[in-house]
């Protein structure tokens, strides 16, 4: 399928690798120029060479990190008026709730709720004005189900679905549809990191331990960076005009619900 989007310009946040690397992928596979973004220097300049490479857009590489003002600014100053927004960044550490203080809500809170409103903020505006936009928030299963360990993700991120619910009605009239990508279980470093506490925890090699997990997903897989990309790819395309203010799951049927 034609996607429509051939030399639009997105923005992906914290893409070097994982979830927000197989969103670029296939943005740059429908032509998509891009701005990547993520801390490491090397690794996002090595993502960036290999997709322009094999796609033959054009992509600028940012080494920011996207949760702080500094470095957000420098992002919005390389992605100027960008057509498409795809927010991510790196999700909060898994604990017990009373672990937690003020300073790591607000960390969780600043990092995955007010980062992709203040970048909405700052870019959305821009796409009303020309009168067509796309953004895609990756957030997580957990704003459907929580997962009890990740009471700083559940938190965060219900604050940003709320958000997204009242602003997509907002902006949807003048050609921009806001919608968020809830991702399950996925095989990305960030899973790999979970599954490692797990075969901590249960004194149980990571290969159990992913193969467990793997065994509560009807789909008896992880997801992957590819499938995800496609997903978001097709949110951002001409044919998702009508798709407004969604919280999209995927998660191989992991959450039990009808709907
Ligand atoms: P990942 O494999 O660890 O990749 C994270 C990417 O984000 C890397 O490119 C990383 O590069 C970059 N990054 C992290 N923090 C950043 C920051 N502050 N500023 C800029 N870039 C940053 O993670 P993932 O699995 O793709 O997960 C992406 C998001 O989806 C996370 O919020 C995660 O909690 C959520 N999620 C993932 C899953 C899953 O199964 N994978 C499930 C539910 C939700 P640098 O480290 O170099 O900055």
């Amino acid at each position: 399928m034609d996607l429509g989007i051939a030399g639009k310009r997105a923005l992906v946040c914290a893409s070097s690798r994982g979830l927000g690397r197989g969103c670029a992928e296939a943005l740059a596979a429908a032509g998509v120029d891009l701005v990547l973004n993520a801390r490491g220097e090397e690794a996002l300049a090595r993502t960036a060479a290999e997709i322009a490479a094999a796609h033959g857009v054009a992509v600028v590489p940012v080494a920011a990190d996207i949760t702080g003002e500094d470095g957000r600014t420098r992002v919005l100053e390389a992605a100027g008026a960008v057509d498409i927004l795809v927010t991510n960044a790196g999700g909060p550490p898994p604990g017990y709730w009373t672990d937690w203080g003020r300073e790591d809500f607000l960390r969780a809170i600043d990092a995955n709720m007010l980062t992709p409103v203040m970048l909405m903020q700052a870019l959305v505006p821009g796409m009303m004005t020309r009168g067509w936009g796309r953004v895609v928030n990756i957030t997580s299963q957990a704003v459907k189900a929580p997962v009890a360990q990740l009471g700083l993700s559940n938190t965060a991120r219900a604050g940003l679905t709320g958000f997204v619910a009242g602003t997509a009605r907002q902006v949807a009239p003048h050609g921009v549809t806001i919608n968020n990508l809830l991702p399950g279980l996925h095989a990305t470093d960030r899973a790999d990191a979970l599954d490692a506490g797990v075969a901590r925890a249960e004194n149980i090699s990571l290969e159990e331990a992913r193969a467990r997990r793997a065994a509560t997903i009807p789909a008896r897989r992880y997801g992957t960076p590819a499938e995800f990309g496609a997903a978001c790819a097709f949110l951002c395309s001409v044919h998702a005009g009508f798709i407004v203010g969604q919280n999209i799951l995927l998660d191989g049927g992991a959450v039990v619900a009808t709907l």
